[in-house]
């Protein structure tokens, strides 16, 4: 049962960090009063948190062994910081942000023993995001027991596609073995999908190409609330180039690596994820605007190079959805990047896209220009948000069952 002022608590647990971000439950929606996250975990721990304006509130950093060592006793960091603000605030619930769902997982679920086995058995599927946010399922359930969890899937958003979307060109047996496309960044789409619902039903009714360009980028086609396609696949290297993801990549330049130059797999998998997109191709690093504000012909490659992928893939979706009504820019890069929004836009006119250039330079919610057939919108995303959305609506219905 939520009451006036109960707290949901979402968590975010990657391979080194948690983030969390505490809601406030108002009239059955959530507002946004607290986050920060643990970072370094297993290295150096950094601790920081703000309050929803903004302003730091906590930044702490440890000697030696007194550091959180684990996953564990990061969460336990962030609740004991937790509870000083809380103030006596009960936590109703906890949402986490599970990269997986599988095949058939399509919504949010209640976290019991079962729900975690076959969470624990998509594993193989991301073996790099999976097992950490488990493990946070696990370090939360431990921390606040007979609190329910509730799993929330980057996938999920996804499980609509048609067959020819979500095949490889293999023989079936393949996809019903789950090597198939998921698709990813589902909880930014829907949060997109769901808020132009509400500003724009008759834009959202359309067919809407949304770009979630951050460190992880990819794009997708939604049609009518639904999403249609997406850039990502099997796993989130497919797609366009990320912050240091490769995005798409002939099989075949892996067939050469492993078989003819002799890599051994875990040094692919370090190049294709850790040293490849713009911090591999400018020998620099990951964000944009360490790339703009340098003179070194290899950032600037990196960056023509980015723009010119995911143009293509906007073309490639705008097939996909047999034309586009709008274009949404979203994320770290497509909230703020208004060099690259142009970048990528140059030569979209054949589909409607000019941009109003006075527009897009002050990351204006909406930057096409005067007249144009296709309305390009910047819009901010919110997975956190999302998620305790999912979480206040699944125990809602769980209350009126
Ligand atoms: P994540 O995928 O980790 O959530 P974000 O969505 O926060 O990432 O995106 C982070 C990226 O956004 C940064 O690495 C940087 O490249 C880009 N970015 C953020 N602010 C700006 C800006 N003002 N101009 C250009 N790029 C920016």
């Amino acid at each position: 049962m939520i009451a006036a002022g109960d707290a949901v608590l979402v968590l975010n647990a990657g391979s080194s960090s948690i983030k969390f971000e505490l809601f406030e439950a108002r009239d059955g929606a959530p507002v946004a009063r607290f986050g920060g996250q643990v970072e370094g975990i297993g290295a150096a721990p950094h601790f920081v948190a703000q309050d929803a304006a903004g302003r730091r509130l906590a930044d702490r950093r440890w000697d030696g062994a007194a550091a959180p060592a684990d996953h564990r006793a990061a969460l336990g960091v962030i609740i004991e910081w937790l509870d000083g603000v809380l103030a006596g605030r009960r936590v109703a619930a906890v949402g986490h942000r599970v990269v997986h769902g599988g095949p058939d997982l399509a919504a949010p679920v209640l976290v019991d023993d079962t729900v975690m086995n076959a969470l624990q058995a998509l594993s193989p599927l991301a073996p790099l995001h999976q097992p950490h946010n488990l493990a946070g399922i696990a370090a939360a359930t431990e921390r606040f027991p007979g609190v329910p969890q509730v799993a929330c899937f980057d996938t999920a958003f996804h499980r609509a596609h048609a067959w020819e979307a979500d095949t490889f060109a293999l023989p079936p047996e393949f996809y019903d073995r789950g090597i198939r496309r998921y698709g990813f960044h589902g909880l930014s789409y829907e949060y997109i999908a769901r808020t132009l619902a509400a500003e724009e039903p008759a834009l959202a009714a359309g067919r809407i190409v949304v770009a979630h360009l951050g460190n992880g980028a990819s794009l997708c086609a939604i049609h009518g609330g639904r999403s249609v396609d997406s850039t990502m696949g099997f796993t989130a290297l497919d797609g366009v180039p990320m912050g240091t993801r490769c995005g798409q990549i002939d099989p075949g330049v892996l067939l050469h690596l492993i078989g003819t130059e002799g890599m051994d797999v875990a040094a692919v998998q370090r190049l294709l994820y850790g040293n490849a997109g713009l911090k591999g191709m400018s020998g620099i690093g990951q964000d944009v605007r360490d790339l703009e504000a340098s003179v070194d012909p290899r950032a600037a490659g990196a960056l023509s190079h980015f723009a010119w992928r995911v143009r293509r893939e906007v073309g490639a979706l705008a097939a996909a959805l047999g034309g586009i009504d709008a274009l949404v820019f979203t994320a770290g890069i497509g909230e703020n990047a208004a060099g690259l929004r142009a970048r990528i836009c140059e030569g979209l006119g054949f589909l409607g896209i000019v941009l109003d250039p006075a527009l897009n330079a002050a990351n204006a919610p909406e930057i096409s220009g005067p007249g144009a057939a296709t309305r390009v919108l910047v819009r901010p995303t919110d997975e956190e948000g999302m998620i305790a959305r999912h979480v206040l609506a699944l125990l809602q219905r769980s209350e009126n069952a």
